[in-house]
């Protein structure tokens, strides 16, 4: 099925919404987290034990898949879910923000932008046109066009003549689009600046693309200006299509953007984090590696009944952790996500029953309380594995 997005409930008190995208390896519900592969994989999990946790779609780095192992390969293999065995969405970046981390080692003109890679120091060169071709050889859902992700702090002109040229770029993998290809998003840019951001929304829609993104955000600039940003930006995109909050974030975030009419997100957070250590859960942060879980016979958290917290101690998390096994990334990870996931199916519950203020609200001033209570409640429907 081609690509569509239809909202199912607006929240009578936010500008929150619940929607469903659509696309030809199926659907999944909005506002929705997509988990970051960025080289084909989530780290340390199999696609089932994705399904398992309740992964609906999935993020992959077109720069990263286009170094290592080469689009066309992939390409030849069958494609992105063939070659990595997902048959669920795929939405792929277009490398904008992998080339901004690059910092020095890329130049940008007019034409695209001249960069080193980071694995062997081999010169490429990447067109608007080019990343379009990228994508569609990956056979992703949704592609994403080229944008150039301006540093924090820039200066107004700067950012003035960046923004115009991402405009450009975007107009540029329009028109190399085919019918068959990904789903296409444009990305809005303008720094920290409302009046470019509006700018840069308004050309963009201008033209017809499927859904719309807000780039160059959590970069390194105060939350508060964040969503002043934000608040500027999404009364200029279309309300028919999804609007998607490039790299975003924490659960805090996510309750803030969804407020303000934001549908789609994607992190390493919840990934690197359970690789690092850091667990969410619903009383706040844990540090698994901290001295007092030592002989602590608790799962992580008690609400969850993820397969790690339904079998394992906080004890046994932490000797994992600190002898270093691949165990404890892997089931440090399936407890992270399957959070992120009941949390993005709540959000979706409350927006679908008007009760999304009072969600975030409980979130955000009980954590230990209610929240907990909710989440006891809400599990009841949704026990996986
Ligand atoms: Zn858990």
């Amino acid at each position: 099925m081609a690509f569509r997005f239809e909202i199912i409930k607006k929240d009578h008190f936010s500008k929150a919404r619940l929607g469903r995208i659509e696309t030809y390896h199926g659907s999944f519900s909005t506002p929705a987290f997509l988990p970051v592969g960025t080289q084909g994989t989530i780290k340390s999990l199999t696609p089932e034990e994705l399904v398992e946790v309740g992964v609906e779609a999935i993020l992959g780095n077109t720069y990263h898949l286009y170094l290592r192992p080469g689009h066309q390969t992939i390409g030849r293999l069958g494609g992105l879910h063939q070659f990595i065995h997902w048959k669920r969405p795929i939405l792929t970046d277009s490398g904008g923000y992998q080339l901004y981390s690059l910092g020095g080692l890329r130049k940008i003109s007019e034409e695209g932008v001249t960069f080193q890679s980071h694995l062997d120091g081999s010169h490429h060169f990447l067109t608007p046109e080019k990343v379009v071709e990228i994508q569609r050889a990956l056979g992703s859902d949704i592609g994403m066009v080229l944008d150039e992700c301006v540093p924090y702090p820039s200066s107004y002109e700067y950012v003035k003549a960046s923004t115009s040229l991402t405009t450009r770029w975007a107009k540029r993998c329009l028109d190399v689009r085919h019918d068959a290809d990904p789903a296409l998003f444009a990305i809005v840019q303008g720094g920290m600046y409302r009046d470019l951001r509006e700018g840069s929304a308004q050309a963009l829609v201008q033209m017809d693309f499927q859904g719309y993104a807000i780039g160059g955000l959590s970069v390194g600039e105060p939350k508060s200006t964040m969503l002043d940003i934000l608040e500027a930006t999404v009364p200029f995109l279309p309300e028919n299509t999804p609007h998607y909050l490039m790299g975003v974030g924490t659960p805090e975030d996510i309750l803030d953007a969804v407020m303000l009419g934001l549908d789609l997100f994607d992190c390493v957070l919840p990934t690197r984090n359970a690789r690092n250590g850091t667990l969410f859960t619903s009383a706040g942060k844990m540090s698994i590696k901290q001295a007092q879980y030592n002989e602590d016979e608790r799962p992580v958290d008690e609400a969850c009944l993820c397969y790690t917290c339904r079998n394992y101690s906080r004890a046994y998390l932490r000797h994992l952790y600190l002898a270093n096994e691949i165990l404890s990334s892997r089931l440090n990870t399936i407890h992270n996500l399957y959070y992120y996931m009941n949390f993005m199916r709540r959000i979706q519950e409350a927006i679908r029953e008007n009760r999304f203020l009072d969600f975030s609200k409980t979130h955000r001033s009980h954590p230990n309380g209610r929240e907990i209570e909710n989440l006891v409640r809400n599990h009841t429907t949704f026990v996986l594995g």
